[in-house]
């Protein structure tokens, strides 16, 4: 199993692509950028576990599913906690900002179903992962990850200030072989970070801590953009050796 990025921004310009993170051929974690996969890909792909309902992260579910309206014969699963679920259903698929495609038919099956996440549950997820969702402190529904495959166990924080349970839940999972953490400010506006429910390096280098795991592997994601220069001057704040995801990068389970 791996994650693979194909969008690791916290906003989009001309070249940086809102999140998207593909874990394995058959699931999507996020689709703020999923229009870049190629159509014959994304016709492998079973299912999107959304980490909550801000518009980063949700933009281009509604133009895959346009594109898939003639081509696919099964539904696209949207996965996500029962508060996310909720505001895509109600203020994006809702038939006015966008088609509702669970009212559309393609062999028979709406090609849109929705499916709640239970909190703190390992869920079987198509390809051989399992996941489980962990309530984080950010708005719109949002859960962070845990996923296990190939006995390694991946922490993927999702959009998040600074949290207990994910870590917790971790911990008690064992030494994870890697997290994605958020990082979308640079310590100068660490005060707008603790106020958007976001990260800064040293808040970022504080979540790390309570994992207790120094020696583990530290991608991060969700940079805003205009940052990503001040905020990788200060990658040592973070964690000996952070690497800062871009897209394409693969990043194995073990
Ligand atoms: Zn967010
Ligand atoms: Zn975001």
């Amino acid at each position: 199993m791996y994650i693979e990025v194909t969008g690791a921004a916290g906003s989009k310009n001309a070249v940086d692509r809102i999140v998207c993170m593909r874990l394995g051929p058959r699931v999507l974690i996020d689709a703020g950028s999923a229009s870049f996969i190629p159509p014959e890909e994304l016709n492998e792909v079973d299912a999107v576990i959304l980490t909550h309902a801000h518009l980063d992260h949700i933009l281009d579910l509604g133009f895959i599913l346009d594109s898939m309206v003639h081509t696919r014969n099964r539904p696209l699963v949207v996965m996500g906690s029962e508060a996310c679920i909720s505001i895509v259903k109600t203020h994006y698929m809702n038939g006015l900002i966008w088609p509702d495609f669970t009212k559309i038919e393609t062999a028979g099956a709406p090609l849109l179903e929705y499916r709640v996440l239970p909190d703190e549950v390992w869920v079987e997820l198509p390809g051989g992962v399992e996941a489980m969702a962990v309530p984080v402190n950010h708005p719109a529904g949002a859960r962070g990850f845990l996923f296990r495959a190939d006995g390694g166990l991946m922490v993927y924080s999702g959009d998040t200030g600074p949290t207990d349970t994910i870590w917790k839940r971790a911990r008690a999972e064992g030494t994870p072989s890697g997290v994605f953490i958020e990082v979308s400010f640079p310590d100068s506006s660490r005060s707008i970070a603790l106020a958007s429910d976001h990260l800064s390096p040293s808040l970022a280098a504080d979540e790390l801590r309570k994992l207790n795991s120094p020696d583990i592997p530290v991608y991060v994601f969700h940079m805003k953009p205009w940052f990503a220069g001040e905020i990788a001057a200060e990658a040592d704040v973070i964690h000996p050796g952070t690497v800062f995801l871009n897209q394409g990068d693969v990043i194995p389970f073990r």
